[in-house]
């Protein structure tokens, strides 16, 4: 007889979530995935304002 030792399952963790703080309102979330922002409304936020920093070239003269 031969005793096989099995692996020792993970503990099962209660996952809840990711807890996202949002990189455009600062505001603590719990997701279920990983996310820089707590919303699409940040993040469409926040790459608006990006998209804006990066409009703001001169005019050419
Ligand atoms: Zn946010």
């Amino acid at each position: 007889m031969r005793y096989v030792e099995k692996p020792t399952p993970a503990a099962k963790t209660s996952t809840e979530g990711f807890k996202v703080t949002c990189d455009h309102c600062g505001e603590t979330k719990t997701k279920k995935r990983p996310a820089k922002y707590c919303s699409d409304t940040c993040r469409n936020r926040a790459w608006k304002e990006k998209q804006g920093q990066k409009a703001d070239v001169p005019t050419n003269i």
